[in-house]
C-alpha cells in the first residue's frame, strides 16, 4: 500500500526566506519516508490581514494606502524569491506571476472603491490572493531545490457552496476533483503544492473557508484522497499544557484527544482550526501538529477519544487555558422562578447583537441567569436585554440586568476527569488555598473540562496554580 501524507505549512512557516528554506527541507525529508506527499500552504504571515485591510479601506473609498500595501507584498515575496531561487528563469517567472497577482489586488481594490462597498464575494477574491501568491513562491523554491513539485490552486478541486467567507465544501464533488487532479501527479512522483484556505463554487467563483482555514483545507484534502496522515506545521512544538508566557515550565503534550483539543480550541488555544478535526476523525486519519522551526521535535499527536480514556501516564488534568477580557452578565429577579422562556428570550436578545456566549450558568433556584460575553460586546448586550425584558423590569419580576468588570474564563481540560472523582474538588481547593475567588463555574456534561470565571486580576495566579495539578 502506498502511504500518503498531507502537510500544511502555516503563515509563519512560509513567512520568510529562512522559514521557507526549513519548509523545503521538511518536504524533502518527508518524500524519503512517504510514497505520496501533498503540500498545502497558507499565505505568508501578515499577508491576509494586509489584503483584507486594503479591501476594507477601499470600501470606504480610501485607496491611498494601496501603494504601500503593494510594495510590502512585493518586498516580502521577492525578498524570499531572490534569496532562495537560484535559477534565474524560474525566479523571474515566479516573480512575474507574483507581480501580476499584486496588480490584480490593486484593480480589485480600485473597483471596490468605485462601488463604495465590498461584497463578501469581492472580499474572498481579495483574501484568496495571499495563498495564490505564496503557492507560487513555495513551488518555485521547492523546484529550485531539486524537488519535483507542482504548484496548483485548490480552486480547481475544492468545490464549495457560495457561502462566501465561510464556504462549506461539497465533499462529493471535491473528492472526485481532488483525486482526479492530484493522483495523476503523485503517480508520477510529483508533489502537488496547493493553496490552503480557498476553494471555488461549481461556477468557478473563488470562496474562502473562513479565517485560519488552511488547516481545514489540509483536513479536507487528507480525507478525500484519503491520506494516512495530516501534519500541521506551525511555529510552536505542538499543543502545550498552558500558555508558556504565564507558566515557564509549560510542556508540549505528546498526545491529546479530539474532544480535549475541541475544548482547548474553543477556549482560545489557536493551534488548530476547529473545523479541521471532523473530516480527519471521520476518515480515521492521523493528525499531528509540529514545529517548522524545530522539526526533530515529535510535536503533538491527536488521538481518538476512546484511546486510554484520554489519560496518558495517569494524567487527569492535561491543560489549563484562559480567555481574558470577558464580562459576566447577570439577569436576576424572583419573578423568574418557574417562568418558561426567560432563558430563550435572554439568549435571543444576545444573539440579536451577534455576540457568541462562551459560558453559561444557572442555579436551580432560577433566580438568576448568568453568562459570559466578550467585554467589548457587554454594553450592547445589556441594552438588548433591557429592551427585551422592559415589561418584566417594570413589573419588578426582574430586579436587575447587570455586568461585572473584566473577568477571565479559566478552563481545566482533561478527558481523564470523567473517570476520576474528586478532580473538581482539587481544582477548587487549589484555587482557595491560593486566594483565588471563583465567581462562576461551568462544567460541560462531557466532563472533559471545567471552566471557572475569575477576576481579571487573578488570571495568572489561577492558571499558575491550576497548572500544578498537571503531573509532570
Ligand atoms: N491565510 C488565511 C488566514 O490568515 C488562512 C490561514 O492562514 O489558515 O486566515
Ligand atoms: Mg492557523
Amino acid at each position: 500500500m502506498q502511504k500518503t501524507l498531507v502537510m500544511k505549512f502555516g503563515g509563519t512557516s512560509v513567512g520568510s526566506a529562512d522559514a521557507l528554506a526549513n519548509a523545503v527541507q521538511i518536504i524533502r525529508d518527508a518524500k524519503k519516508d512517504w510514497d505520496r506527499v501533498v503540500v498545502v500552504t497558507s499565505a505568508m504571515s501578515g499577508v491576509t490581514n494586509l489584503l483584507l485591510d486594503s479591501a476594507a479601506s477601499a470600501s470606504q473609498g480610501k485607496v491611498d494606502s494601496l501603494p504601500a500595501a503593494e510594495s510590502t507584498l512585493r518586498e516580502k515575496h521577492f525578498a524570499a524569491a531572490d534569496v532562495l531561487i537560484k535559477d534565474e528563469q524560474l525566479r523571474e517567472q515566479a516573480k512575474a506571476e507574483i507581480n501580476a497577482l499584486i496588480l490584480s489586488l490593486v484593480d480589485l481594490c480600485k473597483a471596490i472603491a468605485v462601488l463604495g462597498e465590498a461584497s463578501p464575494r469581492a472580499m474572498d477574491a481579495v483574501a484568496s490572493l495571499g495563498e495564490r501568491l505564496s503557492v507560487r513562491l513555495l513551488a518555485a523554491v521547492a523546484n529550485d531545490a531539486g524537488i519535483r513539485a507542482k504548484g496548483i490552486e485548490s480552486t480547481e478541486f475544492i468545490i464549495t457552496n457560495a457561502h462566501y467567507q465561510s464556504a462549506h465544501p461539497d465533499f462529493k464533488a471535491t473528492t472526485e476533483k481532488t483525486r482526479g487532479i492530484l493522483n495523476p501527479l503523485m503517480d508520477e512522483g510529483i508533489i502537488p503544492i496547493t493553496t490552503g484556505f480557498i476553494g471555488a463554487t461549481p461556477e468557478g467563483a473563488i470562496t474562502t473557508l473562513g479565517r485560519g482555514g488552511s488547516d481545514y483545507s489540509a483536513a479536507i484534502i487528507g480525507s478525500v484522497l484519503p491520506a494516512d496522515d495530516v501534519w500541521i506545521w506551525t511555529d510552536v512544538d505542538g499543543v502545550m499544557t498552558t500558555d508558556p508566557r504565564i507558566v515557564k515550565d509549560a510542556k508540549t503534550l505528546p498526545e491529546i484527544s479530539y474532544s480535549e483539543i475541541a475544548e482547548l480550541a474553543y477556549y482560545g488555544a489557536k493551534v488548530l482550526h476547529p473545523k479541521t478535526i471532523r473530516p480527519v476523525v471521520d476518515a480515521g486519519i492521523g493528525l499531528r501538529i509540529c514545529n517548522t522551526f524545530n522539526p526533530s521535535h515529535p510535536g503533538t499527536r491527536l488521538t481518538a477519544n476512546s484511546k486510554s480514556n484520554g489519560k496518558v501516564n495517569g494524567q487527569v488534568v492535561k491543560a489549563v487555558t484562559a480567555i481574558r477580557k470577558q464580562r459576566l452578565v447577570t439577569i436576576e429577579g424572583r419573578g423568574m422562578l418557574g417562568v418558561p422562556g426567560v432563558a430563550a428570550r435572554a439568549f435571543g436578545a444576545v444573539a440579536s447583537t451577534r455576540t457568541s456566549v462562551p459560558l453559561i450558568t444557572q442555579a436551580s433556584s432560577e433566580q438568576s441567569i448568568c453568562f459570559a460575553v466578550p467585554s467589548e460586546t457587554a454594553p450592547s448586550v445589556l441594552e438588548a436585554l433591557q429592551k427585551t425584558f422592559a415589561h418584566e423590569i417594570e413589573d419588578e419580576d426582574i430586579d436587575r440586568v447587570w455586568s461585572t468588570d473584566d473577568v477571565s474564563i479559566v478552563t481545566v481540560v482533561g478527558a481523564g476527569m470523567r473517570h476520576t472523582p474528586g478532580v473538581a474538588g482539587k481544582v477548587f481547593s487549589q484555587l482557595g488555598n491560593n486566594g483565588v475567588n471563583v465567581l462562576a463555574i461551568a462544567q460541560g456534561s462531557s466532563e472533559v473540562s471545567i471552566s471557572l470565571v475569575v477576576d481579571a486580576m487573578d488570571t495568572e495566579n489561577a492558571v499558575k496554580t491550576l497548572h500544578k495539578l498537571i503531573v509532570q
